[in-house]
């Protein structure tokens, strides 16, 4: 064949290479993990560019995260030796939508300066809408509006198409009146929320259709990452966009769709076939990312869903080793094993940077956090601030640093109007002089205050109702267990309650954080001796290692790879995840085992799958059995591994001591996989191949056919 002249793509596959080169009309690559996708999209930026096809201004590109998007910038940096000038519109959907809201601002009814708020000030602003309406706050809470409102603009609807029936769950009816006032008082601050940044790209484009075409004619060339998490208004936007060339290349994998519960749409794929009828699709069979045994291992376990399209994978890696499955005794050991093999792997060699541990949740992290502080094991969590750096942990700290010591202003100051009581600025205000005048801390001035008619008597009584109770606590520090007191302490002052009234996703994972944040206070002899090992933990936090192990949520891990991979709580209820299952169903058992096969597949030479025997649910040790995910992979593909007794030494669970190794595993799950590997896996069964099942087919899942509007269609 001939030389190619444009030597960035030599690297690539035929099939990959025929998604680059088909620069004419739609094209859609659909492919499993590790199958160059992503590669794929950056060398089709190249190849534009270098090709003269388009400058780079002339393109789009969305990417899934800010991150993914910065190591796209370099990579065509880099496959373009430097020699294209500028750069294409390169980032997530939100960030290319703020771009575009900018320059048409006023078009919307906001100025290019607008703010961007954050959840915070969202809720705040929610707050006051609803007060204004003379709405019970209690019953219908700030929280569960912005719930409503983020999953209208997820599907691209204004507050003239929320569906009557949906507009009634929120105040007897009056859910789609809050929403029209919300963008009201958002246009009078000129700011816009989250969901704004594509909703009002999308009115700008409907009611200015010249706007609309401008964008059109200049980006020849449109491509998007990780296609199947679009939701509705995502999809909606880049249709519009696309209309006009049709040049729009998109990739992605059904198999990986985990964010149905944020209003992603799988669908998005079977319209883009639909809407783009002609299109080019490619579909790309070969792994360059994992071993053999992780990608078998991975097929295995995702044919187990039935609503998937179905695809063969393979690879010409080796073998390479096993998965591992390993039962511990209990999380604390589970967390403990995973320090010893990183620190074995750093004996050898390996990079801490090629290292991540993937959780279901992120109180997982806490007692893996909290172990590799032990350990001195430098580590980054990535998608999300630190255990004890999460808001909820640092408010409930607060409270515990002012029960432990009545002189911390700081932390006083941090609570006194969280949840909200009505001791806003100005009550601060007249504290912070008075405390001054008499040089006292905030507390003990409070408590003298109160006394004095300085203050209104709404936050006069407020703020008694406070100092008293800080002063019952306090009270209460040598005579109640003090993970006891803790809870009391986030009852009685009204903040778990707030987070309890949230009702959504984020507060319940606020909620596990606080939980877990009180148990591990047994670990420590009392108050005071845990909060010193915090303020240690913090301390720690900021050095300035560079090499560092990556802890994230398998939703954080989405395009990532690693050498190894650690995928701990591989347990019933935890994962699949009983909340999901609750609410979803068999549709939320099949994104759970979605969020399994990502996880394996973002390793490319070890995955080390982990369950525990004994984790602490709500403060109580419960036995937990295996999850079905593990009873779900293919025997001959997985090394069970037995956990190497550790006894005495640092860290040692207290179950070490009481109960002797190996009797700890009775749990069905781990006995079926026992004696599975005494078997000697692998003859015959239905173990692994490579996607068998699916060879050859592309089974359409059982959906509805006919044209597929979408609500808040844009047709006329
Ligand atoms: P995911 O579904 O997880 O996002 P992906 O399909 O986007 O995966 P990439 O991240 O693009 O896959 O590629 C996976 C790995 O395989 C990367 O390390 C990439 O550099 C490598 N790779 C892709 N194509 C080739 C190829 N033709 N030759 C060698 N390596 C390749
Ligand atoms: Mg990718």
């Amino acid at each position: 064949s001939v030389a190619t002249p444009q030597p960035y793509l030599s690297g690539l596959n035929p099939e990959q290479r025929r998604a680059v080169e088909a620069t004419d009309g739609p094209v859609l690559v659909l492919a499993g993990a590790g199958t160059g996708k992503t590669r794929v999209l950056t060398t089709r930026i190249a190849h534009l560019i270098a090709s003269g096809l388009a400058y780079p201004s002339q393109i789009l590109a969305v990417t899934f995260t800010n991150k993914a998007a910065r190591e796209m910038k370099e990579r065509i940096g880099h496959l373009l030796g430097g020699v294209a000038e500028g750069m294409p519109w390169l980032g997530t959907f939100h960030a290319i939508g703020t771009k575009i809201l900018r320059r048409h601002a006023e078009l919307v009814g906001l100025r290019s300066d607008f703010t961007i708020l954050d959840t915070d000030d969202q809720l705040r602003l929610m707050r006051q809408v609803i007060q204004a309406e003379g709405i019970d706050e209690k019953r219908w809470p700030a929280r569960a509006l912005a719930a409503f409102i983020d999953g209208w603009k997820n599907r691209g609807l204004t507050p003239d198409k929320v569906p009557s029936g949906e507009a009634a769950a929120f105040a007897a009816g009056r859910g789609a009146k809050l929403y029209a006032f919300y963008q009201a008082r958002l246009k009078q601050l000129n700011a816009a929320d989250f969901g704004d940044l594509l909703l009002e790209n999308l009115r700008l484009f409907r009611e200015h259709p010249d706007v609309l075409m401008g964008y059109q004619e200049r980006f020849r060339y449109i491509l998007v990452d990780e296609y199947q998490d679009t939701n509705v208004a995502q999809y909606l936007w880049l249709r519009l966009l696309a209309q006009g060339r049709r040049n729009v290349a998109c990739v992605g994998d059904d198999d990986q769709s985990i964010y149905g519960w944020r209003g992603a749409e799988v669908d998005n794929i079977l319209r883009f076939e639909h809407d783009f009828p002609g299109a080019t699709v490619v579909r790309l069979e070969q792994n360059y990312r994992s071993t053999g045994h992780i990608l078998a291992s991975a097929s295995h376990l995702i044919a187990h869903n039935t609503d998937r399209l179905g695809k063969t994978l393979h690879t010409e890696d080796e073998e390479g080793e096993k998965v591992t499955l390993t039962g511990a005794w209990d999380s604390e050991e589970e967390a403990r094993l995973i320090g010893e093999e990183i620190e074995a792997l750093q004996a050898k060699g390996h990079s801490l940077a090629d290292i991540a541990v993937l959780v279901r949740i992120s109180a997982q992290m806490r007692e893996i956090e909290d172990r590799f502080l032990t350990l001195g094991l430098p580590y980054r969590v990535i998608g999300g601030p630190r255990f004890y750096e999460r808001l909820e942990i640092r408010d409930a700290l607060a409270y515990l640093r002012c029960v432990a010591n009545p002189a911390d202003d700081l932390a006083f100051e941090r609570i006194l109007n969280t949840p909200k009581r009505g001791l806003g600025d100005a009550t601060l205000e007249v504290l912070h002089r008075f405390a001054r005048a008499k040089s006292i801390p905030l507390m003990q001035a409070a408590r003298l205050l109160v006394e004095t008619d300085e203050l209104k008597p709404k936050p006069r009584g407020a703020l008694r109702d406070l100092s008293t109770s800080f002063a019952r606590w306090a009270a209460q520090v040598d005579a109640m267990k003090h993970n006891e007191l803790a809870e009391m302490v986030l009852e009685e002052s009204g903040y778990t309650e707030m987070w309890q009234k949230e009702r959504t996703a984020e507060s319940a994972g606020r909620l596990e954080n606080l939980k877990e944040l009180v148990r591990s206070m047994e670990e420590f002899p009392d108050l005071a001796g845990f909060l010193e090992h915090v303020s240690l933990v913090m301390e720690m936090i900021d050095d300035d290692a560079t090499e560092r192990v990556s802890i994230m949520t398998l939703h954080g891990a989405k395009g990532l790879e690693f050498d190894t991979v650690f995928l701990p709580g591989w347990e019933e209820g935890l994962f699949p995840n009983q909340r999901a299952l609750d609410e979803s169903g068999k549709a939320g058992l099949e994104e759970e085992r979605r969020l399994a096969y990502v996880g394996i597949t973002r390793a490319r030479r070890r995955a080390k799958i982990m369950f525990a025997s004994n984790r602490r649910i709500h403060g109580m040790w419960q036995s937990t059995i295996p999850s079905r995910f593990v009873d779900e992979l293919p025997e001959s593909h997985v090394e069970v591994t037995e956990a190497p007794a550790s006894f005495g030494g640092y860290g040692g669970s207290r179950f070490d001591r009481m109960t002797p190794f190996g009797s700890s595993y009775n749990t069905p799950g781990w006995q079926r996989a026992q004696e599975r590997t005494r078997q000697g896996g692998g003859s015959g069964g239905s173990g692994g191949g490579f996607g068998e099942r699916d060879a050859g087919s592309y089974r359409p899942p059982g959906r509805k056919s006919g044209p597929m509007l979408l609500e808040g269609e844009l047709v006329a």
